[in-house]
């Protein structure tokens, strides 16, 4: 789902851009995205985190999936964009046959997300991949990797290392390189809130340099 219209916006209402931005238009821009890894890495509370608290939902009891919507004002290279964010998210099992293709169907981008303290949902970042590339209708879209449970690392057992995060990002790179985006990799934490709204913002970045909107 992507849409884009533009609307002026009035010279009062955004007093705290660049004065030569003020008579600017403003691009509008509707994404869907969708949070994937396996269960308990922490994809709603992210999700959740994003969005602030008081946020309810009635849609993941009846459909296994769960979406909100978001506005956010991006500025990337001077201009700013507004992006309204409709965020997917799974109800509970991650084995959700029936609902795959409306997960995914129409998605612009993904954040995929591993537990850094659980090395089998960093081996598992693959299968996820596969599976949206299969079902968005439009092959391969931006994706963001994000680490989360940084608060954790510490602590933990066991921790996925950088070194092994660096090569498997090095190589979808060099794989997505006909796909025209660079997938990115996030420390984050739900707990903590650490680079949450960071990953929201690079991947819809990732996007709209995708659709050829900004360079
Ligand atoms: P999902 O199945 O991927 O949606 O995972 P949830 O968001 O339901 O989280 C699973 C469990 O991990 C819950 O007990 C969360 O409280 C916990 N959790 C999620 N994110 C973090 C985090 O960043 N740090 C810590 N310490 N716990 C987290
Ligand atoms: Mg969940």
């Amino acid at each position: 789902m992507f849409w884009k219209k533009k609307k002026k916006k009035e010279k009062e209402e955004i007093t705290s851009a660049k004065p030569e931005q003020t008579s600017a238009e403003i691009e509008n821009f509707f994404l869907k995205i969708s949070l994937l890894g396996d269960g308990a890495v922490g994809k709603t509370n992210l999700r959740r985190n994003y969005l602030g608290v008081g946020f309810t939902s009635d849609h993941l009891m009846t459909i296994g999936a769960d979406f909100a919507a978001v506005d956010k004002t991006f500025e990337i290279q001077n201009k700013k964009f507004d992006v309204t964010f409709q965020i997917w998210d799974l109800a509970g099992q991650e084995t959700f046959s029936n609902v795959r293709s409306m997960y995914y169907r129409g998605c612009f981008g993904g954040l995929l997300v591993f537990d850094r303290t659980r090395p089998t949902s960093f081996e598992n970042l693959s299968h996820w991949i596969k599976e949206m590339e299969k079902n968005t209708g439009k092959g391969p879209v931006p994706l963001i990797v994000l680490g989360n449970k940084y608060d954790l690392i510490e602590t933990a057992d066991e921790v996925v290392d950088m070194e092994m995060i660096n090569n498997y990002i090095e190589k979808m790179n060099e794989k997505s390189e006909k796909k025209r985006f660079t997938v990115d990799y996030l420390d984050t934490s739900a707990l903590t809130g650490l680079n949450v709204d960071k990953a929201f913002e690079t991947l819809g970045t990732s996007i709209l340099k995708w659709l050829k909107v900004v360079d």
